[in-house]
């Protein structure tokens, strides 16, 4: 699953239990048993006084909590967790739309003049950016019929594997049927993998613009400002088309983002569609929740990066 939005700055448009104490004066623990008072409570000794004493230590009044309402609770919790995400799995299943778009949207609908489909170029920043963030995207556009064309900014060399990850990105497009010719990966000395290299923006824009005008791109789709999963570079590409945009306002090319989510909402599956769904509903920006339709073959797209699948020991 995955959304994605229109660029919405005015210069890309279109484009533990512990019981509190109770108030100071008022009848302690040492009289209170049934709060349950432990062994750093302190029993009056000879010449004390057994009337009750202003507190001064918070931890005289820890209490267990009730175990077993405890475990009811978290059980009761875990059990509503589980049949959330059922029902939410059973919804999408069972739904006979391939995205979670409105009857009367018209998110990517044929461009002006003859043509019925879209140039669209995906602008990456790693090969393996394709599979991992943008399939759901990708599947959704390709059964629109829209063309996809991809720019891949580097080689992600960062461990000296550039071209092997090169072919793989080309293996990966073969699953998702996008055609060798409509891939263009990038090897430029300014535009290095890495989390420590910092990625000009002008040339990020001017090599874009010079690839979209190749291949008369009229939409770009690309990471937004957070970058999906926060990498540097994914951040620089979207500053980076954000430029373009600006410096090229006569233009017409369209350019949407994919909306970074925070961790929990990533991995809470089918739950998320519903929360992405109602959000992109009631936002100020066109925003548009795409279900992936076919979950087996962006597996078997990311299978082809067989460089970054990691034993973990
Ligand atoms: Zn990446």
């Amino acid at each position: 699953m995955s959304a994605v939005t229109l660029y919405s700055s005015p210069e890309v448009v279109d484009v533990e239990g512990t019981r509190s104490p109770p108030a100071s004066g008022g009848a302690t623990g040492e009289e209170g048993g049934e709060l349950g008072v432990g062994e750093n409570s302190r029993r009056p000794t000879r010449g004390q006084s057994t009337t009750a004493q202003p507190h001064r230590h918070g931890e005289e009044w820890r209490a267990r909590p009730p175990e077993k309402a405890m475990a009811w609770i978290w059980m009761l919790m875990a059990a509503g967790a589980v049949l959330l995400w059922a029902v939410s799995l059973g919804r999408v299943l069972s739904s006979s739309s391939p995205a979670c778009l409105p009857a009367n949207s018209t998110f990517l609908s044929p461009p002006r003049g003859d043509r019925m489909s879209r140039n669209v170029l995906l602008v990456l920043a790693h090969p393996d950016d394709e599979s991992m963030f943008f399939a759901p995207t990708i599947l959704f556009l390709k059964s629109k019929g829209h063309s996809i064309h991809i720019l891949c900014l580097s080689q992600g060399n960062a461990d000296g594997l550039g071209n092997i990850r090169k072919e793989e990105l080309y293996l990966a497009c073969v699953t998702l049927k996008i055609p060798a010719e409509q891939v263009k990966v990038l090897d430029h000395s300014e535009l290095q993998d890495g989390f420590h290299k910092n990625w000009d923006h002008g040339l990020i824009a001017e090599l874009t613009l010079a690839q979209s005008q190749l291949w008369n791109i009229d939409t770009i789709v690309t990471f937004d400002s957070q970058g999906v999963s926060g990498h540097p570079n994914h951040c620089d590409v979207h500053h980076g088309i954000c430029k373009l945009l600006r410096d090229n306002g006569q233009g017409h090319i369209e350019a949407w983002e994919l909306v970074s989510l925070n961790i929990f909402r990533k991995y809470s599956g089918p739950v998320d569609i519903w929360l992405s769904s109602t959000l992109s509903s009631s936002s100020k920006q066109p925003t548009y929740t795409l279900v992936n339709n076919s979950p087996s073959r962006s597996f078997e797209a990311m299978a082809s990066h067989k460089s970054q699948w990691v034993c973990v020991k």
